[in-house]
């Protein structure tokens, strides 16, 4: 028997333009949906076993997790000395050394999220498996989609390849098997979390209760109804905030004080980048000799090495994302300020390259903190964070917010009121 998806009829609304759009066929394996206004990726296909393909998927990611952290991933072998590592002490050397916050944001996104992301997804699946919803479902659901994109297992696996590249210049190393389960964990990582979605868990939506037969197309706000960014679901609602019946979210028509909430965390961005980058990121000491470095001077430092494919890593990820970042979110600003209806579709499109990008950036904080962290060797060679490292961290993690605080539905609400204006008085220039 052909697999084909159960979701013919359903309804469903783009979260970046709010168009709605009743799915007419039936998807077949290989199959996307793209939103018809803004070509936001609305569905895809779901296989019949979609919930033990995600159930296994996720279980091997927990086994692979609990490889990677139990044993050691590194030996490092510098002027006859020797030391064993394992990515949890990667953390516990940097609370050592004090570099605290440092400490808490490489903890949080490589160990805690991405475990409690493994965990939730299972709380839901094992279940689910025997057609059973947990208890507390939603709220669980709601937390896993919450934390799911400070979970950096991918930025951190290029900043462990770029602090081994590094690291070769300095010392012998050996490669444990932590290493090597750490490998094999990313793809079936980002497998397990594209699978994860609430259609495993709830049945697709073909109607709205108490509403009627929405007419299509059009904004979900123009039929009254409001979308859920947590669990997809729509449900009647204007302007006052909704509870999600599924997922227990909060869910507003439009995100609550975004224009206002994003300048805020803008501003607070690129005041933090410019310490960021006037003050140094990292010291190296070898044998006694050694500076401070800012993180310009460390990627002119690896291309003086030779190391230039590093270097343009870290000069692309910790220079030209962060300002891009800034330049787009500021771009979107103001031409939602103004009205703009220039080019809808390429601002939403930049808007998501913006969203999506922005954890990237942190591959620096990762590198310097495996660095600080490994190389512990007395007066032989010393690698320690400096200030601006705190400053980074905090540039990063305040842009993501400013990018997941914009709403794009304000992009195309623009577009449609300078449209409603233009309306009339075309009308009148044709009376
Ligand atoms: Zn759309
Ligand atoms: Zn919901």
């Amino acid at each position: 028997m052909k697999a084909e998806s159960v979701d013919g009829g359903c309804i469903l609304a783009c979260r970046e333009c709010d168009a709605l759009h009743r799915l007419k066929v039936r998807l077949r394996p290989g199959h996307i949906v793209l939103c018809s206004r803004c070509h936001a990726l609305l569905h895809t296909f779901m296989h019949p076993n979609a919930r033990e393909h995600c159930l296994a998927l996720h279980v091997a990611a927990l086994m692979l997790f609990a490889l990677a952290n139990f044993f050691p991933f590194l030996t490092l072998k510098i002027s006859g000395r020797e030391a064993t590592d394992m990515f949890v002490s990667a953390t516990t050397a940097l609370f050592a050394i004090g570099s605290v916050d440092i400490a808490i944001l490489v903890l949080l996104t490589s160990v805690v999220f991405p475990l409690l992301t493994m965990l939730g997804a299972l709380y839901l699946l094992i279940p689910a498996r025997f057609g059973r919803q947990a208890p507390a479902a939603g709220t669980v659901f709601r937390l896993v989609r919450r934390i799911t994109p400070w979970s950096m297992l991918g930025v951190f696996m290029l900043g462990v390849i770029i602090a081994i590249v590094k690291l070769l210049d300095m010392a012998e190393l050996e490669f444990g098997v932590a290493l090597f389960a750490f490998l094999a964990l990313l793809p079936v990582y980002v497998l397990a979390q594209q699978g994860f979605r609430a259609a495993l868990f709830w049945p697709v939506q073909r109607a709205i209760p108490g509403h009627g037969e929405p007419c299509l197309p059009g904004r979900a706000r123009d039929h009254g109804l409001v979308h859920c960014h947590t669990c997809g679901w729509l449900m009647p609602g204007h302007e006052a905030p909704v509870r999600c019946p599924r997922c227990a979210d909060t869910v507003h028509a439009r995100k609550p004080d975004s224009i206002a909430r994003t300048w805020a965390l803008l501003i607070t961005g690129v005041m933090l980048f410019i310490p960021a980058n006037v003050f140094p990121i990292m010291t190296v000491i070898q044998l006694g000799d050694g500076e401070p470095n800012t993180i310009f001077g460390g990627v002119v430092h690896l291309i003086e090495a030779g190391m230039w494919p590093l270097g343009l890593i870290v000069f692309f990820a910790s220079i030209i994302v962060p300002i891009s970042k800034f330049v787009v979110i500021l771009f979107l600003l103001l031409s939602v300020r103004r009205g703009s209806g220039w080019r809808a579709q390429d601002r939403t499109r930049l808007y998501r390259v913006t969203e999506s990008i922005g954890s990237w950036s942190m591959v620096d904080i990762f590198v310097i903190g495996l660095l600080a962290s490994l190389v512990h060797f007395g007066n032989i060679i010393q690698i320690r964070p400096e200030i601006a490292a705190s400053f980074f961290a905090a540039t990063v993690v305040v842009t993501m917010l400013a990018a997941q605080s914009f709403d794009p539905r304000l992009i195309w609400d623009r577009l449609a009121e300078s449209q409603e204006q233009r309306r009339p008085s075309r009308e009148q220039a044709v009376g």
